[in-house]
């Protein structure tokens, strides 16, 4: 059921939340599947629904960053930094976690990944509610994540009490996730906060790659479509095999086989139609989905990471057209 996001119904989810049933929740970055994430049994619900396994462990989301103080043993000095910079944002920050936080939420480390979103919807189901909400994206595990109410409905109507709609997202890509608690700043994540934005506040930053015990967002397959995924330099090498469906960064044609991530070649505008360009793709009834990388800077590299989890392989042009490879 989407419901829009007046104080009725706001006050509606957040009854919902304190039952222990899960709710669709708009953010600026994707939909999540909000639960409360001081109650083992609705985070046990949210692990169910979304077919999540249990080590991988959830966001929890404040409405500020006064209402860590329940949750997280303490904030180290740039971890404030760059929550007073990016916060309420796409933001993700790992801290000590208090041991009032639920085992399942953190699936058992002693680390908690909090976040504050900006979304005004997210922000009042927050403060309506009044306290943190474990809050994954709201699609089952390993799938494309929404950006629409519609998209999490489709896929997990009847198993939610109600998604808020809070209209399309307008970061469009997840958040940026970061641990700070050692000397440098790790970024577990590639997201919404691009590196050259965390640079400016924190100074040099370091790209974790591969560390998938402590953060399975980082798993090789990952923000799957169902139709197969195929990378390449550029789509304008050469025409789209019969069949094909193509995903173009800023040039070309645009149609309902051909998607155009930004006409304009805007990196920001390109994330925001990334998911859900790439989900009407996957219905078109096409054999297989051509993706072309974006250019690797700013929140092109959280881009390139999502298709390239997205990806069963990689596709280049010669001379006897379009050769497929796997990863
Ligand atoms: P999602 O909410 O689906 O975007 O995924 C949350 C991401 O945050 C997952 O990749 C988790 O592994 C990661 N995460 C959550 N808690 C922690 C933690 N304590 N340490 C490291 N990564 C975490
Ligand atoms: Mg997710």
């Amino acid at each position: 059921m989407i419901l829009p996001p007046s104080s009725e119904n706001i006050s509606r989810a957040a009854d919902a939340l304190r039952r222990g049933e899960c709710v669709g929740m708009p953010t600026e970055t994707v939909y999540g599947l909000a639960g409360d994430g001081m109650n083992p049994v609705a985070v046990a619900r949210i692990f169910d629904i979304k077919k999540r396994p249990s080590f991988d462990p959830l966001i929890l989301h404040v409405a500020s960053a006064y209402d860590l103080s329940g949750i997280v043993k303490s904030v180290p000095e740039t971890a404030q930094k760059l929550m007073q910079r990016f916060w309420p944002g796409p933001l993700t920050l790992i801290l000590p976690r208090n041991t009032s936080v639920p085992e399942l939420v953190t699936a058992g480390l002693d680390t908690v990944a909090v976040r504050c979103p900006d979304h005004p919807v997210a922000q009042d189901l927050l403060r309506h509610f009044g306290g943190p909400l474990a809050a994954p994206s709201a699609n089952p595990f390993g799938r494309l994540s929404p950006t629409l109410a519609e998209a999490v409905e489709d896929e997990l109507g009847g198993k939610i009490a109600m998604t808020l709609d809070g209209g399309a997202c307008r970061v469009g890509v997840e958040s940026t996730i970061v641990d700070c608690r050692g000397a440098g700043v790790n970024v577990l994540r590639l997201g919404a906060v691009s590196l050259e934005e965390l640079e400016r506040t924190a100074g040099p930053v370091q790209v974790i790659k591969n560390n998938t015990l402590v953060a399975p967002g980082m798993l090789e397959n990952h923000y799957a479509p169902r139709t197969n995924l195929y990378l390449c330099e550029s789509l304008e090498a050469g025409p789209l095999p019969p069949g094909a469906a193509g995903l173009a960064f800023s040039g070309g044609p645009a149609n309902r086989q051909r998607k155009v991530l930004s006409s304009a070649g805007d990196l920001r505008e390109a994330a925001t139609f990334l998911f859900a360009f790439l989900r009407d793709l996957d219905r078109c009834g096409a054999t297989l989905i051509l993706a072309e990388r974006v250019p690797e800077l700013g929140l092109g590299r959280a881009i390139n990471d999502r298709l390239k989890k997205a990806s069963t392989g990689t596709a280049s042009w010669g001379a006897a057209g379009w050769v497929l490879s796997q990863k």
